[in-house]
């Protein structure tokens, strides 16, 4: 198929949203005390309407992929155009403009496991799964984490066990977003316990529903339960569903973990909520008090430099090359920044954000602020990012890491 010019694109695009969206009103402008009172990081929803909304994000899917949007940089033998990763841009910078339903129950399988498949999955994985994926059809989630086994993934003591074609796998994966609306999840497990510790490991794709898989949810401070704890007893998986070679899944665990930081790294720290912010400053007659203008200065100065070095890090994915170490950086700003502006909420609001009392644009905000150390921890803590930053921009030497034997652990114990 003849690629189309950018122009051509750009105006196939637009016709299949006009067709199939609404404009978003962004022309209307933000009045304080109208419209959702809602500020949150996580979205906190029951699982009734978090079931019918999954349901009507894979109903948009569905329709832009058969459209020819929805795998847009992809293999054309799972229903890609292997177009220029630019192209997708332009789509996904016309599609914001559109009212279509919310799309995060993808970042997750589409931004990390799908590419995983595609890099380490087998012939019959890949056709199982790939097109399925991008098209809405299945739903991923990522088992890594291990009541054992966080930043120090490698620890990890889930085991799989050879039985013929199949493996058998028991252990316990924990934090687990999405994993009870999750059709496959893409799973790491140790298949020999006498190998260094990074090297006897293996990645597989399982079925969530397969008998001996037990999901259960994890309630966080924010009220919500987005994630889960996920057992697993006994679970079978046939051998052509293993990610990469036998004891090679620290390198499949790698490509995933570049692309989540590909995936969740590029917020510069609530770019969208500096309008709420600015008029709460207004509504209660602030702009004038020197404290708290220096604080938001501070504030939008943050955000603006952690916006540059996004900036940097999408240009170098957008010319083919890898994220590196900007990702670690943009993934420590945007939380810094998230925080930053809790305490700045804070500091205005002061008690109404303990107290529910009704008034708008107040107790709203505890969502947010109760959200946002889960940031700082969720795809690499903040400790973790900046000893990548010290390593690998400033390139101070490495940190000695807990099973080393270096004199900094021996004081440690
Ligand atoms: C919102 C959210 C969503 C998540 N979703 C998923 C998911 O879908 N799938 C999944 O597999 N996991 C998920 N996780 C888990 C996440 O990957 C882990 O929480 C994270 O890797 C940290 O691991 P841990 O919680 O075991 O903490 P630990 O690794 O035990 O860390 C404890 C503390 O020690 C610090 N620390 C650890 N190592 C070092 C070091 N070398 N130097 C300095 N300090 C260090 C950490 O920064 C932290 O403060 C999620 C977590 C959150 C918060």
């Amino acid at each position: 198929m003849s690629q189309p010019t950018v122009e051509q694109f750009h105006a196939e695009a637009l016709a299949f949203l006009e067709a199939n969206a609404p404009r978003k009103e962004a022309e209307k402008k933000f009045v304080w005390g109208e419209g959702a009172d809602k500020v949150s990081m996580f979205e906190e929803k029951d699982r009734k309407s978090e079931t019918h909304d999954v349901a009507l994000a894979c109903a948009w899917r569905q329709k832009k992929f058969d459209a020819g949007f929805g795998y847009i940089f992809g293999s054309e033998q799972y229903g890609g155009r292997e177009l220029p990763a630019a192209y997708s841009k332009i789509y996904e910078s016309l599609e914001a403009k559109y009212e279509i339903p919310n799309q995060s129950c993808f970042t997750i399988g589409l931004g990390m496991v799908a590419p995983t498949i595609v890099a380490h999955g087998s012939d019959i994985a890949r056709e199982t799964y790939v097109r399925k994926m991008y098209r809405g059809e299945i739903v991923g989630c990522q088992l890594f984490s291990e009541p054992g086994a966080g930043s120090d993934l490698a620890s990890l003591s889930t085991k799989a066990e050879r039985d013929g074609e199949e493996w058998v796998i028991t252990g316990q994966k924990v934090w687990t977003s999405g994993a009870h609306y999750s059709d496959i999840g893409e799973i790491i497990a140790r298949t020999d316990f006498d190998m260094p510790k990074h090297k006897g490991l293996t990645g597989f794709i399982v079925d969530m529903r397969a008998p001996g898989v037990e999901i259960r949810p994890l309630r966080q401070m924010t009220g919500g339960a987005s994630f889960n704890e996920v057992f697993f007893s006994e679970v079978r998986v046939r051998d052509d569903h293993r990610l990469g070679d036998i004891n090679n899944g620290w390198n499949v665990a790698l490509t995933t973990l570049m692309n989540e930081r590909a995936a969740i790294g590029a917020g510069g720290g609530g770019g969208g909520m500096f309008t709420r912010v600015i008029e709460m400053v207004k509504y209660y007659g602030l702009e004038k008090d020197p404290v708290v203008r220096d604080a938001l200065a501070d504030l939008i100065i943050h955000n603006k430099v952690a916006g540059f070095n996004n900036q940097r890090a999408m240009d170098k994915i957008k010319s083919g090359q890898m994220p590196g170490p900007e990702m670690s950086m943009a993934k420590l700003a945007g939380t810094a920044n998230m925080m930053r502006m809790g305490d700045f909420v804070s500091m205005v609001l002061g008690p109404k954000l303990i107290a529910d009392s009704g008034e708008w644009g107040t107790y709203a905000w505890n969502q947010l602020i109760l959200g946002t150390p889960g940031g700082r921890i969720a795809g690499g803590s903040d400790e973790v990012m900046r000893n990548i930053v010290a390593e690998r921009v400033l390139g101070m030497p490495k940190d000695p890491g807990i099973d080393s034997k270096s004199p900094f652990n021996e004081l440690r114990k």
